[in-house]
C-alpha cells in the first residue's frame, strides 16, 4: 500500500472558518494516526480575493491549534512549490498536453455570450451548462486566432453521456452523469487555472492518496475524476465531510455568532478545547469518551466511522469542554492569556512578576465557574474595582445590613491581613454581637466587602482581597483597599 499522504488546501481569502479547521483536523488526525504525511497547500489563484495577510493568519491559526504540517509553503518539501500562484507553468503544460491529445480546446466565448447562454438556460428551466460552441472550431484555426493575439480560455472536453462513479469513504458510492456537466474552463485567458484543474494537477503531483474536504465540493468531484483519467493519473480516495451547521441547520455563518478560529481564540477558548470539540463533529472516539488529547484521538481516528449527517455546532458544548480544559491547564499559561485583559481593565499596570503571581493566586476562585479565559477578569473584578458607594448602597438595601457592617468594621479593626480562619472568627463575633446569622449575616458582609451580590466563596475572596492590599507598589497592581478598610468605609457611609 502507498504511504498515506493527505492535504489541507485553504484559499487565503479570509480567516480560517471552524468548518475548514475541522477539515484540516481530520486530515491531520488521519496522517498522524497512520504515520502518513500532512501537506498544506495554498490555493491562491483567485488573485482578487487572495491576500498574504489571510494566508499568514490561516497558518497562525493552524499552528495555534497544534496542526503541524510536513510539507507546505514555509516548510518546503519534495513536491513544491506549495502555493498555486507559483505553479502556473505546471498548469499550462498539463493544459497543453490535454490540447495536444484533443481532450481540451480553446474557447473564445466572451463573458457576455456566456451570460446570455446562462440566462437562456435559466428561462428554459435547464441547468446552466456551456453549450460547447467552441468545441467545434478547427484546432489549427483556433491556434491561429490565439497566435494573432485573441484572448482564449482552455476548456476540457467532457466525454458525452457517461456515468462517472467514485467511492466516497464517508458517503459511499456516488454517481453523476456527464449529461449534466458542461465542458469546464481549466485555464482562464489570463493564464490562471480553474480550481477543478489546479486541484487535480496538484493532488496528483503531490501524490495525495486521500482527499478529505467539505461536502460542498462533492459536485466538483466528477469533473476531477474525469480530469484524472484524461491526464493519465490514478485518482485518490475521496472523503467528503458533511458541512458544519448552526443550530437552525443552516451552514454555520456570521449570523450564528463566532465562526472563525481567530474569534474563538480571542474569546479565550483554549486550542485543546476547540480541537477536541471539532473532532467530535461527525466522529466519536468511542467507549463513551469525549475528552481526549489530540494524539490519542489520532491513534483512534477512523475515516470510515465519520458520519455523513450534518454536524451541528453547539457553542454550549464547546463552552462546557473549555471549562474543563481551563481547570486542568497549567496556571501560568492562563495568566499569559488573561494578562492583556487585566491590563485593559486597568487592574494591572505592568506585566511584572508581582502582578503575575497575584493574578495566578486569584485563578482558583474563577476557574470552574468560567467558560472562557476572558471571563476570569469579571469574576475577580471585585478585588480591583470595588467602590464604597456601591457597596454602601447594597448594604442599605439589606434589612440588618447597616448593623452587621458597623459591627464588622469594629471586629476587623487592626486585623490585616485576614486569613480564612481570622475572617471566620471575626464573622462569629459579629454574629454574637448582632444576633444575625446565615444569609442575614453573610449577605451584608459579601456586598460590603465585594460590592457584588454574588461571587466566589467569602472564605476565598476575603484572603484574596487582603493579599492584594498587602502588595508593594512595584507589584504593578494599583492600590487595593483591605477588607478592614472596606468595612470601615461602608460603615461610615451607612451610619451617616
Ligand atoms: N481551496 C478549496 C477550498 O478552500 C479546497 C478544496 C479542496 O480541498 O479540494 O474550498
Amino acid at each position: 500500500m502507498k504511504p498515506m499522504r493527505v492535504r489541507f488546501a485553504p484559499s487565503p481569502t479570509g480567516h480560517l472558518h471552524v468548518g475548514n479547521a475541522r477539515t484540516a483536523l481530520f486530515n491531520w488526525l488521519l496522517a498522524r494516526g497512520s504515520g502518513g504525511t500532512f501537506i498544506l497547500r495554498i490555493e491562491d489563484t483567485d488573485a482578487e480575493r487572495s491576500t498574504a495577510v489571510s494566508e499568514a493568519s490561516i497558518l497562525e491559526d493552524l499552528r495555534w491549534l497544534g496542526l503541524d504540517w510536513d510539507e507546505g509553503p514555509d516548510a518546503g518539501g519534495p513536491h513544491g512549490p506549495y502555493r498555486q500562484s507559483e505553479r502556473l507553468q505546471l498548469y499550462l503544460s498539463y493544459a497543453r498536453d490535454l490540447m495536444s491529445r484533443g481532450l481540451a480546446y480553446y474557447c473564445f466565448c466572451s463573458p457576455d455570450q456566456l451570460e446570455q447562454e446562462r440566462k437562456a438556460a435559466f428561462a428554459a428551466n435547464l441547468p446552466p451548462k456551456y453549450s460547447g460552441r467552441c468545441r467545434a472550431l478547427v484546432p489549427d484555426e483556433a491556434q491561429q486566432r490565439v497566435t494573432s493575439g485573441e484572448a482564449a480560455a482552455i476548456r476540457f472536453a467532457v466525454p458525452a453521456d457517461r456515468d462517472v462513479a467514485f467511492h466516497d469513504i464517508v458517503r459511499g458510492e456516488v454517481t453523476f452523469s456527464t449529461a449534466v456537466i458542461g465542458d469546464p474552463v481549466i485555464l482562464r485567458s489570463d493564464g490562471r487555472p480553474a480550481y477543478n484543474f489546479a486541484v487535480v494537477v496538484d493532488d496528483a503531483l503531490m501524490e495525495v492518496t486521500c482527499v478529505i474536504r467539505g461536502e460542498d465540493h462533492i459536485s466538483n468531484t466528477p469533473r476531477q475524476v474525469l480530469l484524472y483519467e484524461a491526464l493519465g493519473f490514478e485518482p485518490p480516495q475521496f472523503a467528503h465531510l458533511s458541512l458544519v451547521m448552526g443550530p437552525d441547520h443552516a451552514p454555520l455563518s456570521k449570523r450564528h455568532g463566532a465562526t472563525s478560529v481567530a474569534e474563538f481564540r480571542a474569546g479565550g477558548v483554549l486550542p485543546e478545547s476547540l480541537v477536541n470539540y471539532l473532532a467530535l463533529l461527525g466522529w466519536s472516539p468511542g467507549e463513551g469518551q469525549e475528552m481526549l488529547p489530540i494524539d490519542e484521538m489520532a491513534r483512534r481516528f477512523d475515516l470510515a466511522k465519520v458520519s455523513h449527517s450534518a454536524a451541528v455546532f453547539d457553542t454550549d458544548k464547546l463552552a462546557w469542554m473549555n471549562r474543563h480544559y481551563l481547570k486542568d491547564a497549567v496556571p501560568a499559561r492562563i495568566v499569559d492569556m488573561a494578562m492583556p485583559a487585566f491590563q485593559a481593565a486597568g487592574y494591572v499596570t505592568a506585566d511584572v512578576a508581582g502582578a503575575r503571581d497575584y493574578v495566578e493566586s486569584l485563578l482558583p476562585m474563577a476557574l470552574g465557574s468560567v467558560d472562557r479565559v476572558d471571563e476570569v477578569v469579571a469574576r475577580v473584578a471585585f478585588v480591583f474595582g470595588w467602590s464604597a458607594d456601591r457597596a454602601a448602597e447594597l448594604v442599605k438595601a439589606e434589612a440588618d445590613g447597616p448593623r452587621v457592617i458597623v459591627a464588622l468594621a469594629e471586629e476587623l479593626a487592626g486585623q490585616e491581613p485576614l486569613t480564612r480562619e481570622s475572617f471566620r472568627a471575626a464573622a462569629t463575633r459579629v454574629k454574637d454581637k448582632t444576633g444575625c446569622k446565615g444569609r442575614l449575616l453573610f449577605h451584608p458582609i459579601r456586598v460590603a466587602l465585594t460590592g457584588e451580590e454574588s461571587g466566589p466563596e467569602l472564605d476565598l475572596a476575603v484572603p484574596a482581597i487582603d493579599r492584594g492590599a498587602g502588595l508593594p507598589t512595584a507589584a504593578g497592581v494599583p492600590p487595593i483597599p483591605s477588607c478592614a478598610a472596606r468595612a470601615r468605609a461602608v460603615a461610615e457611609k451607612v451610619q451617616g
